[in-house]
């Protein structure tokens, strides 16, 4: 008999079977339908030696020094800085947009306030932006838009960024100075010896047992527990009733070469080249030497049958299936819902802590 049977060994199933097994002493299942723990976070050497992301690129960022400290248990950090550069008409820029790209776009040097008052004359007045085109241009104007924005959101979502919540391109930063980090958090850094060590840490406690390659419907039947704690997507836990939620897939594809280094950044985005989106070269955070290293590059696809659902489409209409399932979820007795994909939300790794973490003090108040 466990006293919780939690689907999902990514943070948020992490963080909850940590927290209730080191802190109230309770009996945890952990399921996993993949082969490993870790979720989206997963990382592992590849042949090369190199360490690599399973899922794409995870820039651990945060603001909180209560979540960096509560990982910190589990992990030393390594200080990161998180390097974009975006790739178009044939040469490097800088991104997000800061005044080293100003002075490239304009072929000369300049300053602070003069970036500040062509951007003025640029953007285009919109008071309350609605969508993610309009909150570029309102920002910066129709040609930088064009230049970075518009092409990479329409192969990323494969929708018009104006059919797209404004968070979505909200989100990137603009700087009229020289900082070129691509995340503007107090916190960015790695864990020291990757993400799946952090993981093995946090669960390795007597009072949870993990199964892996089990998928939450096996589990439910090999096992009797008293309170359920989901963290996979929600329309399949009602079985699609309302109709299956939108999401996007991507594709990955790893090459190793033979030299230290195959680009000058963590990342670089392909706006207006290419099928991929962008090439990841992840040792440049790692703090990995070695001779060879491996990249891997980054294909937006549309989710279905034998896919991962990687992200929620954060737009009005899928927003609204939602809704839905969410009044379903919080009718449910004796269930938790917990997550990136659980919840719906375009969440970060550390607000899906904060909210397991959440989760935990109602928990810990709800049962003996
Ligand atoms: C490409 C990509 C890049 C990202 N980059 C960043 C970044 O740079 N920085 C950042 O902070 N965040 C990033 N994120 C977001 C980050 O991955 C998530 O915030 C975080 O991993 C969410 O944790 P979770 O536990 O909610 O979900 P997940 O990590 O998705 O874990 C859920 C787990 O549940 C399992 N599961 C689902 N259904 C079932 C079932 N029926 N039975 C058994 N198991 C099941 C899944 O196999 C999965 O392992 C990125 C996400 C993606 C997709």
């Amino acid at each position: 008999m466990f006293d919780y049977l939690i689907v999902g060994a990514g943070f948020a199933g992490a963080v909850l079977a940590e927290r209730l097994a080191s802190q109230l002493g309770r009996r945890c299942l952990v399921v996993d339908r993949r082969d490993h723990i870790g979720g989206n976070a997963y990382d592992f050497h590849d042949r090369a030696g190199v360490l690599l992301h399973r899922y794409g690129p995870h820039y651990f960022r945060t603001n909180s020094e209560r979540i960096r400290d509560y990982l910190g248990q589990f992990t030393a950090w390594t200080p990161a800085a998180y390097k974009v550069l975006s790739w178009t008409d044939g040469r490097y820029w800088q991104f997000p947009i800061n005044l080293n790209t100003f002075e490239q776009f304009i072929g000369r040097s300049s300053n602070g306030e003069e970036m500040a008052a062509t951007l003025e004359k640029w953007r285009v007045p919109i008071d309350e932006p609605r969508n993610s085109e309009e909150v570029i241009v309102a920002r910066v104007g129709r040609e930088l838009y064009e230049k970075f924005f518009r092409n990479y959101t329409r192969k990323q979502w494969r929708r018009d960024p104006s059919e797209l919540d404004a968070s979505v391109c909200g989100r990137i930063p603009i700087r009229t100075d020289r900082d070129d980090r691509y995340v503007s958090d107090r916190f960015q850094e790695m864990p020291r010896d990757g993400y799946t060590a952090m993981f093995e840490r946090m669960l390795e406690h007597p009072g949870i047992e993990v199964r892996l390659k089990t998928d939450y419907r096996e589990a439910r039947a090999q096992a009797a527990y008293r309170h359920l704690i989901y963290t996979g997507p929600v329309d399949e836990y009602f079985d699609a009733c309302y109709g299956p939620l939108p999401y996007r897939s991507l594709r990955f594809e790893a090459e190793t070469v033979e030299r230290e280094w195959f680009q000058p950044a963590v990342q670089v985005n392909y706006p207006n080249d290419h099928e991929y989106t962008r090439i990841l070269e992840v040792k440049h955070i790692t703090g990995q030497t070695l001779p060879v290293t491996t990249i891997v590059r980054e294909y937006p696809q549309d989710y279905g049958p034998g896919r991962e659902a990687y992200y929620p489409l954060p737009a009005p209409d899928a927003r609204a299936i939602y809704k839905k399932y969410e009044t379903l979820a919080a009718a449910e007795k004796n269930v938790s819902f917990v997550g990136r994909m659980a919840t719906y939300r375009y969440y970060n790794m550390d607000q899906v802590v904060g909210m397991a973490l959440a989760e935990f003090e109602r928990l810990k108040d709800d049962m003996p």
